[in-house]
């Protein structure tokens, strides 16, 4: 067995995943690899929607699968937007949902903008072998946008440690301290086990 999909077509997920697979020797391909496979991604939670997408492209393909989901929870907001992160206000319109997490949040003190971003890594193998890996980040929702680097609600996510927003840091800076970070090192840590198996 030599070849693992990443359940996504996210040019800038697949070149950060397959950077940490080069080691191992593995072929690593994307959904953009393969015909439309059509994915409902319908689940309750993180960790639901990661194997959902795992199990759905791994029964149309027949090949070990990564698949992974994340979002901003924030507390003031009874852990929204969540699963819902990318279709807060707009499909994938990072301004409409940052707009939207400020409206919500109008008038609520800094001590209460608590919020983490979370990832879930779910891996599959069509012997049933499954790997799940868990990352998060805490910080405090901001009154207004700050950087521009990154991506979603990073000009909003404060990072008490550094005192900056996730927007004002590097990519290696951020991929330091992320949600998707750590999860990809506790997955990288577990993963010679797994594909052994
Ligand atoms: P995905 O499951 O990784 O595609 O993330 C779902 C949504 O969560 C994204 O569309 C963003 O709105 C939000 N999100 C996930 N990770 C980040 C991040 O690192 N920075 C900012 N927003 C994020």
């Amino acid at each position: 067995m030599t070849t693992l999909v990443i359940a996504t077509k996210n040019a800038g997920k697949a070149r950060e995943y397959r950077k940490m697979l080069a080691p191992h020797g593995i072929t690593v391909k994307t959904l953009a690899d393969f015909a439309p496979i059509k994915i409902d991604e319908n689940g309750t939670s993180f960790e639901e929607n990661a194997t959902i997408k795992a199990q759905t492209v791994m029964a149309a393909l027949n090949l070990p699968v990564m698949a992974d989901d994340s979002g901003l929870v924030v507390d003031a907001l009874n852990g929204a937007p969540g699963i819902h992160s990318a279709r807060y206000a707009g499909d994938h319109d990072d301004a409409a949902n940052n707009a939207k997490l400020l409206h919500e949040l109008a008038g609520v003190p800094d001590e209460k903008r608590t919020a983490h971003f979370h990832t879930t890594i779910v891996a599959l193998k069509p012997d049933g072998a499954k790997l799940v890996a868990n990352g998060r980040v805490d910080g405090r929702i901001l009154h207004e946008r700050h950087g521009e680097n990154g991506f979603g609600y990073d000009p909003l996510f404060f990072v008490e440690s550094l005192g900056k927003s996730m927007a004002e840091l590097t990519a290696d800076q951020k991929n330091a301290i992320s949600h998707r970070g750590a999860a990809l090192r506790e997955f990288m840590a577990k993963f010679p086990e797994w594909w052994r198996a």
